[in-house]
């Protein structure tokens, strides 16, 4: 799982200016002062690793750049229960120049519980010439701390590698349980269905829950009708939210969450509400999983709501009866999320428990379905087969040949396929050929990847790397119709 990085601090103290030069971005927009709306800005430090500039949210609503400090720290108070909460590291600034202040110390006392994840940073020491009252900053109760000068790049590159020293490394791969990440867009009911996945019923529970790094994380040990045990590592991104009142900064938080519950997950379920159907962020977060290259299954869930729109004569406007209504939902998933793969859909409860054991079914077939390897003769009949339905051309009606396909990868499936020309390959000819792939192979709800390579693999490997930097006239010749990518 990812690491978090939050850097907090008063207005005015350079946090985004830090931010930026941390990744050594040279930004000129900074407008770190009171009164300015600015979301959260977050990027990735390193993979695994990432940084989040709290900025000057919070602070929008205040017109005043007067306003009483106890109105700011009303505001800060907000991002600094989202940075506790979510990052692993708290870079907190001050202006080492100006020397500490009152709000500085108000910060101080919030930060303080957990002072051993907060480094202190006092910025805009621009050289050694700046009187730095260090004494006064060490009041503040923090062992950790750091002059730079975000402006001139002092002390950057030490603070950079302290927080480098933090990012993920690749963990010794020991059998473990699958690790489910239950995803969708607030208030779809991820909660209730983690929740009562895990209900005292019938589950055995263990594991620990909600470190900063890991949202929830707890062992899921579900015993079906008959007996039929469903063991998963549950990761559910949505702990976050209900902590806090605010949307969209905790949004922004809970959306890197997602992203790193999602880095670690061996299969996604992605909740879509049964009566708002398939929404523009229910598309978003279905495209990431499809880009992360994880399997995916769809519950729709709140399904308990549809069944009651068709009972004691009721209907849901423009259905007939709820048959009429699970079609639709069917066709609205499948075209709106016309980009995954012949994704499993199926229809759940989290209120009424409904098919619970269902959908630990599905995850499991589908989870099971990663890790195949196609035989090359195989892969090569098959594409040979859909090419005969479907063949792109180029602009000029040139028409599109494979020489060979094989595969390269699993977890996700990649494929490589080379070919004549690599012109006329557009996304809907890819969406065609994994369809094909999916199909014939069993695989639903597998992401797969193509790799399209415009030259014949003989030369490929002949026309390799030619002796003394000096290209052969067969390859030079060559090059003149290869568009190697
Ligand atoms: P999250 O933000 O995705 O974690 O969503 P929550 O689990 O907090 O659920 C949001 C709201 O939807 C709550 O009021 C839940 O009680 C309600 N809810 C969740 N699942 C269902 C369901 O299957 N049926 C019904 N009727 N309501 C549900």
């Amino acid at each position: 799982m990812g690491v978090t990085v939050a850097i907090v601090g008063r207005p005015n103290v350079g946090k985004s200016r830090l931010f930026n030069a941390l990744l050594k971005r040279r930004v000129a927009i900074v407008h770190d002062q009171p009164g300015v709306t600015r979301d959260l800005n977050s990027a990735e430090l390193a993979p695994g690793l990432t940084l989040v500039d709290t900025g000057g949210w919070g602070l929008g609503k205040i017109k005043n750049a007067k306003a009483e400090n106890a109105e700011i720290l009303a505001r800060l108070e907000e991002q600094l229960s989202l940075a506790i909460e979510a990052a692993d590291k708290i870079l907190f600034v001050v202006d080492g120049r100006a020397g500490s202040t009152a709000l500085d110390t108000q910060i101080a006392s919030h930060l303080r519980p957990h002072k051993e994840k907060v480094l202190l940073v006092l910025n805009k020491v621009d050289s050694e010439e700046v009187a730095v009252d260090i004494g006064e900053f060490l009041r503040l109760g923090f062992a950790q701390w750091q002059y730079v000068s975000a402006e001139h790049g002092r002390g950057i590159e030490g603070v950079r590698n302290a927080l480098l020293k933090l990012a993920p490394r690749d963990e010794p791969s020991q059998p473990q349980k699958p690790t489910l990440a239950i995803m969708g867009r607030p208030n779809v009911g991820k909660s209730s269905l983690t929740n009562a996945l895990l209900g005292e019923k019938r589950v055995i529970v263990s594991g620990e829950s909600g470190t900063t790094r890991d949202p929830v994380a707890v062992d899921l040990t579900f015993v079906g009708k008959k007996g039929r045990k469903y063991e998963y590592r549950l990761v559910d991104t949505a702990g976050l939210r209900h902590r806090t009142k605010v949307a969209s900064p905790v949004e922004v938080f809970s959306q890197i969450k997602t992203r790193e519950a999602l880095q670690g997950a061996d299969i996604v379920v992605l909740l879509i509400d049964a009566l708002d159907g398939v929404t523009s962020q229910d598309k978003l977060l279905a495209g990431e999983i499809q880009k992360a290259g994880k399997p995916l299954v769809i519950a729709i869930n709140k399904w308990d709501l549809a069944k009651a729109g068709f009972t004691e004569g009721k209907r849901i406007e423009g259905y007939e009866t709820l048959q009429e209504f699970e079609a639709a939902c069917r066709e609205n998933v499948e075209d709106a999320l016309f980009f995954t793969a012949q994704t499993p859909i199926l229809f759940l409860s989290a209120k009424e428990e409904l098919n619970f054991e269902i959908l630990l079914q599905i995850v499991q077939t589908t989870a099971a379905r990663q890790d195949k390897t196609f035989p090359t003769p195989e892969v090569n009949r098959l594409l040979e087969q859909l090419l005969r339905k479907s063949i792109p051309r180029n602009t000029s009606g040139k028409i599109f040949k494979v020489y060979y396909a094989t595969q390269t990868g699993k977890r996700p499936y990649r494929f490589k396929l080379f070919c004549n020309q690599v012109e006329g390959v557009n996304d809907s000819f890819k969406r065609y050929l994994a369809k094909g792939f999916v199909d014939y192979f069993e695989i639903a709800g597998c992401p797969i990847f193509f790799d399209f390579v415009s030259k014949p693999p003989r030369v490929q490997e002949k026309g390799k790397k030619p002796h003394n930097g000096k290209k052969s006239a067969r390859s030079s010749k060559r090059r003149t119709f290869h568009r190697p990518r």
